[in-house]
């Protein structure tokens, strides 16, 4: 990602222009009167206060979205090419002010400007754009059955869905969330992160914009155990799409199954083995291991938080991947030359401290980094460990920071067990020049994606999701798409025998 252009210079104080809750195109406050504030993680100052949405808030955007989703209704009766029009149209907005969103996501994040803009407005474009190329694709089947039947299928619209975002791409994940729900005619009530609401809301002013009809999109800012649970308990909420931890994706679950047993898709957390043969490409491996712990500051869910390297060239590949962390570039995140920037907040921040504290205890070797970096904001050296042992905190458990691990292993057997030897299965990769190589370790990983020499490569065609504790489900192309319809199956008896 360092090898990616220089965006246009960022908007450094962008102006904050959407604070209240959105429903039926219209910004309204919080039923309570409540506020909560979004804190700016590179020098841990407020950066302004938001609605806080709660349950009655909730209630009122999923009674819009059920009136805008009725047979009969702008939305229910539309051409479905035009539904891809209107995704368009909105894509064709974040672009007119990609500028605008990457910095208000840079503030309100700290990722660097140079991710927002190449990385996460840009993906939620052709996230937007992709599906919008679907809009008019989601067709039923006419099936052969008993001659005086005719019998075929339609795919329709779950209803209203509840989509709850974390923080770690809040642009990006809203947009894999509503493109796929919209294009099947749904209508959503979206959650953004405490942590960071502002692009959320950006986004929900555009789509008002583009001509989506009142009711179809609602944003509702506030905290998970208030907002979040009201949306998994609602009786008139049909489906939940969640992104965040495995620890709420359970609670997610439960709500949905003791309410109405409404469809759920979960996208959890991961423990992903990232594996180098012998035979790899050393540099090569180096490069895309750092990558895959570091990028986004190792807030991602599918980040390479077990590397694995076989014991041949050990030694050498910790030596080069500890002078790589060295070089990185922490720092203001709208400073366009560097490559990382602050935790997302405080308690991430202290979270991912006593993780590394931990993994020193375990008798882990730091080979550096290991500590706080400056006196303001929540920046991390970045650190890597190595003499990892399987048994270790720092080996098992999420650390979601900028903590590389690097554990040693043998041969293809003892690695391929290791590596399943958790709960989670979002991500794994191997790097290697064997083609064989490559293919045992790709069939026998548990893992809803995995890559070969290379990393974090992800694409609105292709399916994403977890095996075991990493979720339920598939986001994104066309399995994510089956997630937001219902099948009717019709079955008219006729006269004649067909
Ligand atoms: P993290 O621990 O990384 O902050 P979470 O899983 O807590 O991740 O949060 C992801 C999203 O889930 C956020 O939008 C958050 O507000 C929401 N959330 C947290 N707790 C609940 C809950 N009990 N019910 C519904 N949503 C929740």
């Amino acid at each position: 990602m360092a090898s990616q252009p220089p965006p246009p210079a960022p908007i450094v104080n962008p102006d904050i222009k959407y604070t209240q809750i959105f429903i039926n195109n219209e910004w309204v406050n919080s039923a309570s009167g409540k506020t909560f504030p979004t804190i700016n993680p590179t020098n841990g100052k407020k950066i302004c206060d938001v609605q806080e949405g709660d349950k009655a808030d909730v209630d009122k955007a999923v009674a819009a979205a059920k009136a805008a989703i009725q047979h009969g209704s702008p939305w229910r009766s539309m051409d479905a090419s035009q539904r891809g029009r209107l995704l368009n149209k909105l894509a064709d907005l974040i672009e007119r002010d990609h500028v605008y969103l990457a910095s208000l996501e840079t503030l309100d994040n700290g990722k660097p400007y140079r991710e927002s803009f190449n990385v996460d407005v840009n993906a939620a474009m052709v996230t937007l754009r992709y599906y919008a190329g679907w809009t008019d694709k989601v067709t039923g089947k006419t099936i052969p059955i008993d001659g005086t039947f005719f019998c075929y299928t339609r795919h329709e619209p779950v209803g209203v869905c509840g989509q709850i975002i974390p923080w770690n791409f809040p642009l990006n994940m809203m947009s894999w969330k509503i493109a796929p729900a919209l294009a099947c005619g749904n209508t959503v009530v979206v959650k953004p992160a405490e942590q960071t609401p502002l692009t959320a809301l950006y986004l929900a002013s555009l789509a008002k914009e583009a001509g989506f009809p009142p009711g179809v999109l609602n944003v509702v800012p506030g905290y998970g155990p208030t907002a979040g649970a009201a949306i998994t308990n609602h009786q008139d909420v049909r489906k939940v799409a969640f992104t965040g931890s495995t620890e709420v994706g359970k609670l997610i679950m439960e709500g949905a199954a003791k309410s109405n047993l409404k469809r759920v898709t979960l996208e959890l957390g991961g423990k992903s083995p990232l594996v180098v043969f012998k035979d790899a490409n050393l540099d090569m491996a180096v490069e895309f291991a750092h990558m895959a712990l570091f990028y986004n500051m190792g807030q991602v869910c599918t980040a390479g938080s077990r590397t694995f390297v076989q014991e041949d060239i050990y030694d050498e590949f910790v030596k080069k991947a500890t002078a790589r962390a060295k070089a990185k570039t922490v720092g203001d995140p709208f400073d366009v030359t560097i490559e990382s920037g602050p935790q997302v907040n405080e308690e991430q921040f202290d979270k991912i401290l006593g993780m590394i504290e931990s993994g020193k205890q375990e008798g882990a070797k730091l080979e550096c980094g290991g500590a706080r970096l400056g006196n303001e904001g929540y920046f991390i050296q970045p650190t890597v460990f190595s003499n990892v042992t399987d048994n270790m905190r720092i080996a098992k458990e999420e650390i979601f920071g900028p903590v590389q691990q690097i554990i040693k292993f043998k041969d293809m057997e003892e690695v391929i067990a290791r590596a399943n030897d958790t709960p989670y299965g979002l991500a794994a990769a191997c790097f290697t020049e064997n083609l064989d190589t490559a293919l045992t370790f790709t069939s026998r990983v548990e893992a809803g994606t995995v890559w070969v020499n290379f990393y974090h490569f992800v694409s609105p065609a292709a399916p994403f999701g977890g095996f075991k504790m990493s979720g339920v489900g598939r986001e994104m192309g066309e399995y994510g798409l089956s997630q937001y319809s219902e099948v009717k199956n019709v079955i008219i008896k006729t006269q004649t025998k067909l």
